[in-house]
């Protein structure tokens, strides 16, 4: 009984990376209808954010990226406040896809904390390379520890209010759209760790996600994990029926 009230109470969270994807906005629109339900998240491309929150009854609306000015001569950027104001709610930040292309520690840092500023909760992901991962867990655990103190340097336990407002998600390179995810007993202990490594340095109480191939075949077993609070999905979140699935065993997780 009491495990079912904690379960109720602090239910798991299944946040969709929709990444470069789909190409049209009707296309959107039917997928965030398919996707939509309680504790999901839909993070579509930025175009698409308007007709996607409308679409969404009960699902919150995310972002893939923001910038951390609020205006200037910064060509291509989005403010958290012009996403605050279009119903975002959660922001993905840090994501290895745009670390790939050259964002260091230092902005996924302003990013994450012009988020916290804005109202914004962020999505910050973390997570080794392969060479790194091939040297051990406790190799994998220096490796989140360094970008989890750079990333968050700076960022105070008054400025993250609910163990909501600030989410990190473990996504080890390696797993990332390769088919490949980690065993849900070492993401766990990331996830442990991550937990416990918040607490001691910044008291922080965070949520953490385990990013990195999960589907329907294997979403149940992450969820499971006590110290896993849910998962951030791409490629399976664009499959709408296999999403669809994936609700249904974070629901009855
Ligand atoms: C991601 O986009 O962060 C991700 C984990 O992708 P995939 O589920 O396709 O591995």
């Amino acid at each position: 009984m009491e495990e079912a009230l904690t379960r109720a109470t602090v239910p798991k969270l299944l946040v969709a990376n929709w990444k470069l994807n789909p190409q049209i906005e009707a296309e959107a629109v039917r997928l965030a209808r398919a996707s939509d339900a309680k504790n999901i998240v839909i993070a579509p491309p930025f175009p698409f954010l308007v007709a996607v929150g409308k679409a969404l009854k009960r699902a919150t609306l995310g972002a893939q990226d923001v910038f951390w000015k609020l205006h200037g001569a910064y060509t291509g950027g989005v403010s958290p406040l012009m996403l605050r104001a279009l119903g975002v709610r959660y922001v993905i930040v840090g994501h290895s896809e745009r670390r790939a292309l050259g964002e260091t520690d230092t902005m996924v840092n302003k990013k994450a904390r012009a988020a916290l500023r804005a109202g914004l909760a962020p999505i910050l992901c973390v997570g080794e390379p392969l060479a790194v991962r091939r040297k051990g867990l406790a190799a994998a655990k220096r490796f989140v520890a360094h970008q989890l103190r750079a990333d968050l340097r700076g960022v105070s336990p008054s400025s993250v209010i609910s163990h909501q407002s600030l989410v990190v998600a473990y996504e080890p390179l390696w797993a990332i759209g390769t088919g490949r995810a980690a065993t849900p007993a070492d993401a766990a202990e990331m996830a442990e760790f991550i937990k416990g490594l918040l607490v001691k340095s910044y008291k922080l109480k965070v949520s953490v996600l385990y990013g990195g191939s999960v589907n329907v075949r294997n979403a149940g077993a992450f969820l499971a994990e006590p110290a896993i609070d849910g998962a951030l999905v791409g490629g399976a979140s664009l499959q709408a029926a296999e999403f669809r699935k994936m609700i249904s065993i974070n629901q009855r997780s």
